[in-house]
């Protein structure tokens, strides 16, 4: 989407050749009224109102406030999440990832589409804390889930630009709030299964699924063993063409290697299954598994249970996190902490020492 530079656009309609004097205003109220307009936010009640009503603008717009740094915007961010909660919570929530190539756009686009049939509105979200070095989110490039991306019952929002993989997992579960809100049935997140970010995923999610490449070996896939202990379902994808023999057999091999893992705690056993997103075959089975998980898990417990321990998670991570932006956001501490910076660079200080004498100062002073 073309991000619109208002001033630049506005000085260059006004635009006036070097020599020739400038009035001093061509319309000081038309200037003013720039200012206003770029400041004017809807209230929350304009935003919540918005979202209920399912207006996907709104809906983007809300989730742009919830991703901004700056300090004005996140009292209002702040009271929207507030707006929204009552209405959230009712959605299966499902994390997806994988290495890159394996066909996570590809399988999210088939997914999604074959839950807009049985009419469902799907969401589709994306962490991605290394698109801020790339320079490029996952969901960035145009030509992916060019069906979904364009459904009127389906919104997909490529990961927050910036930030550390916390800020960028909080903001994405504030965003699947306002989603739920706005009254999507389904929220996939998509993460790239290459770091740390599943493990914040299966913070936020109530179902976790692994894609696989038939061949490509554990090492190779770059896939930790870490990740597949906490898969609920296994995809073996591009299981088509001269590759569906490898892909059974990749299958069982993994079945074999999941029987190795300790139980998990819902007492669900994973499952494995092959599917080709491209020749759409294994959708169908997947959220069958999907809805067998959820019978199982809300049947004994565990799927209330496992959101409230992620509330406890939210709870502490909130408080972390505003500890954190107190901390480092004090002018006199950072002025501060870059003295110690150099002196522990020096060798003129330890960094237990220096990190004592920060904190210490900081608390004498609250
Ligand atoms: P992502 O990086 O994990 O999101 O992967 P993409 O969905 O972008 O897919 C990477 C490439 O694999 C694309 O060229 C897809 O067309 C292709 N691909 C995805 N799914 C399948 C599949 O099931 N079978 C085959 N043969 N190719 C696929």
């Amino acid at each position: 989407m073309k991000k619109v530079d208002r001033d630049k656009d506005f000085e260059s309609a006004l635009k006036v050749n070097q020599g020739i004097e400038q009035p001093s205003s061509v319309n000081p109220a038309f200037t003013s009224g720039v200012d206003r307009f770029k400041k004017a936010k809807p209230s929350v009640q304009s935003f919540l109102s918005g979202i209920r009503s399912g207006d996907r603008n709104f809906l983007g717009q809300a989730i742009t406030l919830i991703e901004s740094v700056r300090p004005d915007d996140k009292s209002l961010a702040a009271e929207l999440i507030n707006a929204c909660l009552p209405f959230s919570g009712n959605s299966v929530r499902i994390g997806i990832t994988g290495v890159p190539g394996v066909g996570k756009s590809t399988f999210i686009e088939a997914l999604g589409l074959f839950l807009i049939k049985s009419e469902k509105k799907v969401a589709v979200l994306a962490i991605d804390p290394s698109s801020t070095r790339t320079r490029g989110s996952i969901l960035g490039d145009k030509t992916r889930m060019e069906e979904l991306s364009v459904h009127p019952k389906a919104f997909i929002r490529p990961s927050a630009s910036a930030g550390t993989l916390g800020g960028v997992a909080r903001a994405t579960r504030e965003a699947m709030l306002l989603c739920e809100a706005a009254g999507f049935d389904i929220i996939i997140i998509e993460t790239v299964g290459v770091g740390q970010s599943e493990t914040a995923v299966a913070q936020l999610v109530d179902f976790f699924m692994l894609l696989m490449l038939a061949g490509g070996g554990d090492e190779l896939q770059g896939i930790k063993r870490g990740i597949m202990e906490m898969a609920d379902l296994i995809v073996i994808n591009k299981a088509d063409g001269d590759n569906i023999m490898k892909a059974e057999m990749a299958k069982r091999e993994y079945e074999n290697a999941l029987h190795l893992f300790p139980p998990l705690a819902n007492g669900w056993i994973p499952k494995t299954i092959t599917a080709s997103a491209l020749k759409n075959t294994g959708i169908q089975q997947a959220w069958d598994l999907i809805s067998n998980y959820l019978d199982h898990t809300q049947s004994n417990g565990f799927f209330r249970s496992n959101r409230h321990q992620q509330s406890i998670h939210i709870l502490k991570d909130t408080i972390t996190g505003a500890l954190n932006d107190h901390f480092f956001k004090n002018p006199e501490i950072n002025n501060k902490l870059r003295l110690m910076e150099e002196k522990v660079l020096s060798d003129q200080i330890n960094p237990y020492e220096a990190a004592n004498l920060l904190l210490s100062d900081y608390f004498n002073k609250q």
